[in-house]
């Protein structure tokens, strides 16, 4: 089996660090896209003193020359991707009547046009291969959350994205399948906590007190479900939605 390639977005910290770190440790090279490289010097780093190969690519998702270049980078560095995480994301929180076009654009720009750029540049390499895994960040506020017009819109967006690529992939051996985390503790929802006025860990107290699991979820968490949907054995999962919430969503 040849030794897989894959680019992992935001992938400087949070969710997409502990992907990109997972994915290093199960024998995969490792593209490590977020805005700058030098943002991406701790996961490279990470990667590299475990004994894996990465390499820190900067780039916009939303900006599709920047995309571009990342791809052609990683080829010429590690090899061609075959293997693409759309982790990147931000969130811009606000009841519709405050909600600014501006807030509305940036949130659909990074989550739903960045991950149709990337997948886009990748996946002519995946046809190539004839095999490729692609895996998306949605999230439970897909199913809706009050202040997240836009970012509800554009992680259900992401589900018909997937599955919508599992349907004209799937002949070329590629797989598409989302990922819909819960409340995962990262500097994303710590934002959050410190924008409504509440201590980071009374947040995450008020949250695991209503997850079946009883607690609040890692980016560990998500890191697993993601090596697992890569992985060589996954490759009749597709077209799904995985809540990885510590209780069913639907
Ligand atoms: P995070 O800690 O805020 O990390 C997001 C990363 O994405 C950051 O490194 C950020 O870079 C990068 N990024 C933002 N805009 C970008 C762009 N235009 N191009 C490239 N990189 C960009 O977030 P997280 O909590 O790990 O979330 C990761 C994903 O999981 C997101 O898609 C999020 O919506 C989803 N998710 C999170 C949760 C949760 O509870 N945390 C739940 C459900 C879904 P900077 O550091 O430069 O800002």
């Amino acid at each position: 089996m040849p030794q897989r390639v894959a680019i992992v977005s935001g992938a400087a910290r949070g969710i997409g660090a502990a992907i990109a770190t997972r994915l290093a440790a199960d024998g995969l090279r490792v593209g490590v896209l977020d805005l700058t490289a030098d943002h991406c010097a701790d996961t490279v780093r990470t990667i590299t003193a475990a004994g894996g190969q990465a390499v820190a690519l900067g780039a916009d998702v939303s900006d599709e020359a920047s995309v571009a270049a990342a791809v052609d980078l990683l080829d010429q560095e590690l090899g061609a991707p075959t293997v693409v995480v759309n982790n990147a994301g931000i969130t811009r929180d606000n009841l519709l009547f405050k909600m600014s076009v501006e807030d509305w654009d940036a949130v659909l720009g990074v989550h739903l046009r960045g991950a149709f750029l990337l997948t886009r540049a990748v996946q002519g390499h995946m046809i190539d291969a004839g095999w490729g895994r692609i895996v998306n960040l949605s999230s439970i506020s897909a199913l809706g959350n009050r202040g997240q017009t836009n970012y509800s819109a554009a992680k259900a967006g992401i589900q018909g994205f997937t599955k919508t690529l599992a349907i004209e992939l799937g002949k070329f051996g590629i797989t598409a399948n989302a990922i819909a985390p819960g409340f995962i503790a990262t500097d994303m929802t710590a934002a959050t906590a410190e924008r409504i006025g509440i201590p980071f860990e009374d947040y995450q107290a008020a949250a695991a007190a209503e997850i079946p699991v009883q607690r609040v979820g890692r980016p560990e968490d998500i890191a697993h479900t993601a090596s697992f949907l890569v992985s060589e054995g996954a490759g009749f999962v597709s077209g799904q939605v995985v809540y990885v919430a510590g209780g069913p969503k639907n």
